[in-house]
């Protein structure tokens, strides 16, 4: 039996590592963390829950291809509960709040009633909501594989997508901020904006609203740590082993062969590495030299990391009659680094049994923005902890002053920077999914590099705009490969 060794128990190197056991490899992930999950994470503080990951799951309504992956590595099953949020978001100023249902019509009816001087765009939108609720990421296996359970091309399902490819260049050729300046109305022009970002093409606002609409993208009970949790059991539960606190230091090259790994000054044999540590670092520092291929250099020049400082609050009082997701204007911008937010957004965990102690709730944001450089400064001149309270507490006034009940009330504070994530996954400036820009298409990168044999790469870098269905398909791919590498087959239960 060939021994392969991943580097990451992320959902990836899960991933990765189930379909390797599957197949009929020796599988140990080494983990630099203390538990499975990588960026999909939750931890907990006084009593609060902070879910730090899984804010929706692309793949966990059964109607798509995605959901029999999620299956097939243990993420999802038939005791887990999937909770649609919908309204899904919402923008709230000046009294008035547009709300992104997921129903099509429910949505039409919605926002002509707040804006009927925009019913023309309105209608234009949901007609291609409608379209963009038929695409969908295809599940396929790589040519000449030998698969136990071969995936099965659905050609109807690629007809059905003609029409929003159609539509997907003029949605690729605009920003958020230039699509939404399409609307009058501020509410609904600020609900396109904020729900991604303005720097994000129009298409991914299209996808997201898209994958809403066709009952997809719910959030797994739970959330991100007990999903991570039963993928490392299943994995276990198959032979499987997870070595915990035990970051790789290089991967060992020889002759263009990849042979083992280092960790703590030790060489450690196998016969294939799967590196699953975001790639844009890992290409410059898991190797002895850095990994210059044509499609390396592009994923240095050419990606704009998504980076975020993640605040989570602890209020003592019951919010149940607040939104679960409301995004507003602030009177004074919230400032750090060189970034500046006008408005922000609040996640509300009210109705999470479990989530905060009795009659409290959970409430997280998520800045979005490198401040990378900001936060690596405050720390070298010994003010990092500082800052973090700094900002901590002008969220709690933002919070306090947009909703009176919250007053003297929030009780925990908990801030992530750049450099927390940077500490525990070992990204790219600590860095979880990749921009998507206007006129950009989705960029993918191999899953085998040219200049080194028994190498492969899997993770969120490796089709932009990344995330949890990124880390799922290229953990599978990276372990297809290896099937055709080693000519052996492909397993997954059926
Ligand atoms: C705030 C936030 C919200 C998000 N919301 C969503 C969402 O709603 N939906 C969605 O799909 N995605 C979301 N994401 C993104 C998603 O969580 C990630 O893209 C995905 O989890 C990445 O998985 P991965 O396995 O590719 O990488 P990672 O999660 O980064 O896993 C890599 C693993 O490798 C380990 N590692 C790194 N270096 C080493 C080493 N040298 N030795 C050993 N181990 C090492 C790390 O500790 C980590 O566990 C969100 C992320 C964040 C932070």
């Amino acid at each position: 039996m060939k021994k392969i060794i991943i580097i990451g128990a992320g959902l990836a190197g899960l991933t990765a590592g189930i379909y390797a056991r599957q197949s009929g490899f020796e599988t140990t992930i080494y983990e630099s963390h203390t538990i499975p999950g990588g960026a999909s994470t939750s931890w907990r503080k006084k009593g609060y829950y902070f879910e730090g990951g899984l804010h929706w799951l692309t793949g966990s309504s059964p109607k798509t291809q995605l959901y029999r992956l999620w299956r097939e590595v243990g993420a999802i099953d038939d005791t887990v509960e999937i909770y649609n949020r919908d309204p899904f978001f919402s923008f709230e100023q000046d009294g008035k709040r547009a709300c992104l249902y997921r129903n099509i019509e429910k949505l039409r009816a919605h926002l002509t009633e707040l804006s009927p001087a925009d019913k023309k765009e309105i209608d234009k939108l949901c007609a291609d909501i409608r379209k963009f609720t038929k695409a969908e990421m295809p599940v396929m296996d790589l040519p000449k594989l030998k698969a136990k359970y071969p995936a099965k091309f659905l050609i109807g399902k690629l007809l059905s997508m003609i029409p929003a490819m159609a539509r997907m260049k003029y949605y690729q050729n605009l920003s958020a901020r230039e699509y939404a300046e399409k609307f009058q109305n501020p509410q609904i022009r600020n609900l396109l904006i904020e729900m991604i970002g303005e720097e994000y093409s129009a298409s991914s606002a299209m996808f997201t609203i898209a994958t809403l609409a066709a009952g997809d993208g719910g959030y797994p009970a739970g959330g991100s740590v007990a999903m991570a949790g039963r993928m490392a059991r299943y994995f276990e539960s198959l032979g499987g082993h997870i070595v915990y606190k035990t970051p790789v230091e290089k991967v060992i090259v020889s002759n263009g062969v990849a042979t083992g790994v280092v960790i703590a000054g030790e060489a450690i044999s196998a016969d294939a590495v799967i590196v699953t540590k975001d790639a844009l670092s890992a290409i410059d520092t898991l190797f002895d030299e850095p990994i210059h291929e044509p499609w390396a250099d592009k994923m240095r020049r050419e990606t704009t990391p998504v980076l975020d400082v993640f605040i989570g609050l602890g209020v003592e009082a019951d919010l149940h009659e607040l939104p679960e997701s409301v995004t507003f204007p602030l009177r004074e911008p919230i400032r750090f680094g060189n970034l500046s937010f006008g408005c922000i957004g609040i996640n509300n965990y009210a109705g999470f049994a479990g989530y905060a102690p009795e009659g409290c709730t959970t409430l997280t944001t998520v800045l979005i923005g490198d401040s990378y450089d900001f936060w690596k400064q405050c720390k070298e001149n010994g003010i990092y902890e500082t800052e973090k309270q700094k900002l901590a507490d002008a969220v709690i006034r933002a919070v306090e002053e947009k909703f009176p009940q919250t007053i003297g009330k929030i009780a925990v504070s908990d801030v992530a920077t750049p450099l927390t994530y940077e500490r525990y996954l070992g990204s790219y400036k600590g860095s979880w999914m990749s921009i998507m820009k206007k006129g950009q298409g989705t960029v993918q990168y191999p899953v085998k590099p040219d200049s080194i044999q028994n190498l492969y790469f899997a993770g969120q870098r490796l089709i932009s705009p990344g995330g949890t269905p990124v880390a799922l398909m290229s953990g599978r791919e990276a372990v297809q490969h290896l099937c055709l590498d080693t000519d052996s087959v492909f397993q997954a239960n059926d």
